[in-house]
């Protein structure tokens, strides 16, 4: 069964573009067909991805306002697993009529049941740092949502406003909306902002983070300068490795998930 996660936090710079980026080129090395949906108007995911805007053939919102057919924005990536769907928003007015477009609540998850997305096993989707809007639509359309944090007492609050406006995604829209799990990245061991950071989140959310920690590498950064995925240019490096373990960790949650499933039916 199909599994699509936003990576969403109403937060700047925690690693979302980062995560959906690493996490979804892992997906594919573990031979998941995998598709990667840039839904942020700042277009980084696109840009990390190594597109250039002449070499699109067009976006996510041509979709979302019929100009283009779901199948005439989907790109190949050197992974043969891997596809993707840029964000390609050239001025506020493009970005205005985004947001009017977009208002239509089930609209994308219209998007996401057309039958050339059925062959994937993973949608993974880049959201922006603000919960109105393209967030809210993302929310209502995905199985579940991936929240990555870095340390400070922002993060928790960001956390808490996320956890508020899931319960009323859930209760409003999507019941089936579940929290994937809190992924800590940027990670620093024996320092006190992490000490804490988990003491807070360990407080209000225990049972949702992650088992997987992604450490602060300098290699991710790097990664963005050859616009590409670091677990594709460097898949030994220390951030590369945490992406392909968090991945092992999200398949192998839901194949548990399928085998309960067999055993008790819903
Ligand atoms: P925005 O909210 O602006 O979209 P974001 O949440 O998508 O930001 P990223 O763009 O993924 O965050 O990351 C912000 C910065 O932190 C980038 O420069 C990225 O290279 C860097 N970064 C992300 N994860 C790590 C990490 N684990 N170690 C070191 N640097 C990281
Ligand atoms: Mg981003």
């Amino acid at each position: 069964m199909q599994k699509r996660i936003a990576i969403a936090l109403p937060k700047g710079g925690v690693g979302k573009t980062t995560t959906a980026l690493n996490l979804a080129a892992s997906l594919a090395i573990s031979e998941k067909k995998t598709l990667l949906i840039d839904f942020d108007p700042s277009g980084t995911c696109t840009a990390c991805m190594g597109y250039r805007s002449y070499e699109l053939k067009g976006d996510i919102f041509q979709v979302f306002s019929f100009t283009k057919s779901i199948e005439n924005v989907i790109h190949n990536t050197e992974l043969p697993n891997l596809d993707f769907i840029p964000c390609q928003i050239s001025s506020s007015e493009i970005e205005e009529r985004v947001a009017r477009i977009t208002r239509n609540i089930y609209l994308f998850e219209n998007i996401l049941n057309l039958e050339p997305l059925m062959k994937y096993d993973y949608i993974i989707i880049d959201c922006p740092p603000y919960l109105s809007g393209l967030t809210t639509i993302a929310l209502s359309a995905v199985n579940s949502v991936i929240l990555p944090v870095k340390a400070g007492h922002f993060s928790i609050m960001a956390l808490l406003k996320m956890n508020s406006h899931i319960k009323w995604v859930k209760e409003n829209i999507n019941r089936n909306l579940e929290i994937e799990g809190i992924l800590l990245t940027m990670y620093e061991s024996k320092t006190k902002a992490w000490e804490l950071t988990r003491k807070a989140i360990n407080r209000y959310f225990e049972n949702h983070v992650m088992k997987t920690i992604i450490p602060k590498n300098i290699s991710l950064t790097e990664a963005e300068f050859y616009r590409k995925p670091s677990v594709i240019i460097d898949g030994s490096a220390r951030g590369s490795v945490a992406y392909k373990k968090l991945a092992s960790e999200i398949i192998e949650k839901n194949s548990e998930k399928k085998e309960y499933s067999k055993i008790v039916p819903s």
